[in-house]
């Protein structure tokens, strides 16, 4: 199958060249031609991730230099479980964060680093993978690409403005991942690897891709936990499930969203978004605007201009179209707390803040079998959870063994200057 830009449906290339090149050289972003319709029944005999995601992935692989290793890469992807919990008579849990960064995006770095290292062992040079990060992506990726040939990783965080653990995360890494440190905001870490690309020496001394979750190399590994879930639901219980996402770049909404399209047995989808306001207010308005990003507890969320939004309008152009297919809740500071709180007697759960925000919308939604989906372990953010549970949350295994390790990162300048000259060093 072709891939093709956002903005120019004539300039097509292959999911492997989406993947490497991350964004379109036009600017906007690859979305594949089209989305096969397979039915509930093309997944018959087939129960775990990885056998249902080859199924699923194959037609977009077809023809690729990846195609023969898709089974080995779906296999690489899900290193972990990904249990689905009953928390209540009509609520189930995804409980997607038992991979090494404790939190959703394990799945998407995982598929991408695998598809790059194979990419990348037919090539000399090394690619430089560049992210900018305001805490999960960062970890999520460094982890995924962590002792992989072929690919270095350049990590840049606000320093002091990621937590303690999350810092841990982004900097305990084999010698192919390089932490920075730098002296600045999330949006100047955005705009030094911006100016990277564009610049001369770069181009000419490093082979450049990006690992945001933008990369369709993340968003298709995205639909196949919601084929796995909705077709183990559907045996169980003949019914459709309801899935409540929480959403910030609506990278793992649109994920649901193909699902969906793909024929598989998806009831509502339901996005939650913290308070920043562009996703509900375009469908309460029918006007797209981005809107300055608001800080809240849920901060992986914080996103006044969401990227996906753009694919979304690519396939759903009015707002009309796109009111038919989900609806979207904001969830307030205040909410979250709150859900927080009641989360141990209520459901006998503890909520991290943005699995709160899914479960708040959770409680308003009326629905005979919804499905919540946990992005992240409340353990990554004890400040905000512990206070409000009154009790401290054990760190899983994993992240023990991660936050183990010892710590290597450098401070810089938020100049494109210094991160060459660090790296030159
Ligand atoms: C990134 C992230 C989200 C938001 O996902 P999008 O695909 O950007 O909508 C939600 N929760 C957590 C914990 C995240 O890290």
């Amino acid at each position: 199958m072709k891939f093709h830009s956002t903005r120019d449906e004539s300039d097509t290339t292959t999911v492997s060249e989406a993947i490497r090149r991350g964004l379109a050289p036009d600017g906007g972003l690859y979305v594949p031609e089209n989305l096969p319709d397979l039915g509930i029944d093309a997944f018959d005999g087939l129960e775990s991730n990885d056998e249902i995601a080859r199924r699923m992935l194959e037609p977009f692989f077809e023809g690729d230099v990846l195609s023969d290793a898709l089974g080995e890469i779906c296999r690489d992807t899900y290193g972990f479980s990904v249990p689905i919990r009953e928390v209540g008579p009509t609520t189930r849990v995804l409980e997607l964060f038992h991979g090494p960064t404790a939190a959703f995006k394990d799945v998407g770095a995982a598929f991408l680093a695998s598809s790059l290292e194979r990419l990348e062992a037919e090539v000399d040079d090394l690619l430089t993978i560049l992210v900018a990060t305001s805490g999960d992506t960062g970890a999520a990726v460094a982890a995924a690409f962590d002792d992989r040939a072929g690919c270095e990783v350049v990590v840049l965080f606000p320093q002091g403005r990621v937590s303690e653990r999350q810092e841990k995360l982004l900097t305990c890494w084999s010698e192919n991942i390089t932490s920075f440190a730098v002296d600045g905001d999330f949006d100047d870490c955005q705009k030094m690897v911006k100016d990277a690309f564009a610049d001369r020496w770069w181009r000419e001394n490093r082979r450049l891709s990006s690992a945001n979750s933008i990369n369709v190399g993340r968003l298709l590994p995205q639909m196949t936990y919601y084929a796995t879930t909705s077709l183990r639901l559907w045996r169980e219980t003949g019914r459709k499930p309801d899935f409540v996402i929480p959403t910030g770049n609506a990278g793992n909404s649109l994920g649901c969203l193909y699902a969906r399209e793909m024929g598989l047995p998806i009831g509502q989808v339901v996005l939650a978004t913290n308070a920043n306001r562009p996703i509900t207010n375009y469908l309460e308005t029918g006007q797209w605007k981005p809107f300055e990003t608001r800080k809240t507890l849920a901060t992986a969320m914080d996103v006044g201009d969401p990227s996906n939004f753009e694919r979304i309008t690519h396939r759903w152009p009015t707002a009309d179209s796109l009111r038919q297919q989900l609806t979207a809740y904001r969830v307030d500071d205040d909410a979250i707390r709150d859900t927080i709180r009641r989360g141990p007697d209520a459901w006998d759960e503890v909520w991290d803040p943005h699995t709160a925000c899914g479960i708040a919308v959770r409680e308003k939604l009326d629905s005979e079998l919804a499905v919540v989906v946990a992005t992240a372990h409340p353990a990554k953010f004890p400040d905000v959870v512990e206070p409000l549970v009154e009790r401290e949350v054990p760190i899983p295994e994993q992240m023990a063994q991660m936050m183990a390790r010892p710590k290597s990162v450098t401070e810089i300048e938020s100049t494109l200057d210094a991160m060459t000259r660090a790296l030159r060093r």
